[in-house]
């Protein structure tokens, strides 16, 4: 048997056509556009890179887009009125702060700044408050666990009554996922159970999973043998295993590798995410919708 394949780029697609059709919609009847800004402290070369592809990506779905570089010293106090500046600025919808921040800014201070309703990330501690109440109070669903979900609803897979295991308990992918999955709600509805360090038998859960959600960080973690046949694999992991020359750029670029052996579990599970191309895509696009969403929460008409 040979599973599905779950592709993150294709449904990054899709979902990238509705949010700029009705972009394009609410700019004709109201007006106005989405409007995102994006701190970046420093020149850490990932963070740049995450950077640049969020505002490519908001420009091509023509959100107002305000790129905000500051120099690794500046003060904290002077971030913090940074972003008191753009929480009072009725043009943007979305504040995202990329991390990490220098050692010298105290991130939580400065996350807990950002007004909770401009909070497309979805990290400040309102938000997180909002998700695990569910329904209507959720206004920020976190970026990736959101992409994960839409993932899953989109292949057709049943949430309802399914048994899911996550794997791993952070508070950016595996307590939020979990969290949304068991809410009493469309693309939800699930029996959850998170597994993680301390867990004794980690393959007695992943083999009751009929939805296995992976984000440890650990290559191969969960080996082929502890999947259950048919059931729908979730690869979060993103493991830089060794460098190639890429056959596109002829330049040095990651090998990346999941927290799954993708060649040999996708014999065995109904549906998978492969890595790179599963879930990696769909953050970016979920932050682009919560933006938008932020737009007509404010506009009243979400
Ligand atoms: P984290 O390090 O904060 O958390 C990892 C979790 O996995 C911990 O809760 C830990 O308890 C659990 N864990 C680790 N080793 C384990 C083991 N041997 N057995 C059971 N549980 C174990 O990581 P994170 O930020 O949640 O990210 C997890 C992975 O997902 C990373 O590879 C990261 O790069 C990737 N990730 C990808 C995206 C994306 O594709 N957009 C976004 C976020 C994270």
């Amino acid at each position: 048997m040979s599973a599905t394949l779950i592709r993150g780029t294709e449904i990054r697609d899709e979902i990238l056509k509705e949010i700029k059709a009705e972009v394009d919609r609410i700019k004709e009847e109201h007006g106005v556009v989405p409007g995102l800004v994006t701190i970046l402290v420093g020149e850490d070369p990932a963070s740049v890179s995450y950077v640049t592809a969020k505002i490519r990506t908001a420009q091509g779905l023509g959100y107002k887009e305000v790129q905000d570089n500051r120099s690794e010293d500046i003060a904290e106090e002077e971030l913090l009125s940074l972003i008191e500046k753009y929480n009072r600025d009725e043009s943007i919808h979305g504040i995202l702060v990329q991390l990490p921040l220098p050692k010298h800014v105290d991130e939580k201070r400065v996350l807990n700044a950002v007004d909770p309703d401009k909070d497309v990330d979805g990290f400040h501690p309102v938000n997180v408050g909002r998700l695990m109440i569910g329904g209507s109070e959720v206004k920020f669903p976190p970026c990736t666990p959101a992409g994960i979900q839409e993932l899953i609803v989109r292949s057709g897979v049943e949430t309802e009554g399914a048994e899911v295991v996550v794997v791993g308990r952070s508070n950016i992918v595996g307590k939020p996922i979990a969290n949304m999955l068991l809410q009493k709600a469309p693309g939800a509805n699930a029996t959850v159970t998170v597994a993680h360090t301390r867990t004794r038998d980690l393959a007695y859960h992943c083999k009751r999973a009929d939805i296995l959600i992976v984000a440890a960080g650990v290559p191969g973690l969960v080996k082929p043998e502890w999947l259950k046949p048919g059931a729908c694999v979730i690869d979060v992991g993103v493991n830089r295993v060794g460098e190639k020359i890429s056959e596109k750029t002829g330049k040095k670029v990651a090998i990346l590798k999941g927290d799954v052996d993708f060649d040999k579990a996708k014999e065995i599970a109904g549906y998978i995410t492969p890595v790179p191309g599963g879930v990696g895509p769909m953050t970016i696009t979920m932050l682009m919708r919560n933006t938008l969403n932020s737009l007509k929460f404010h506009l009243g008409i979400a």
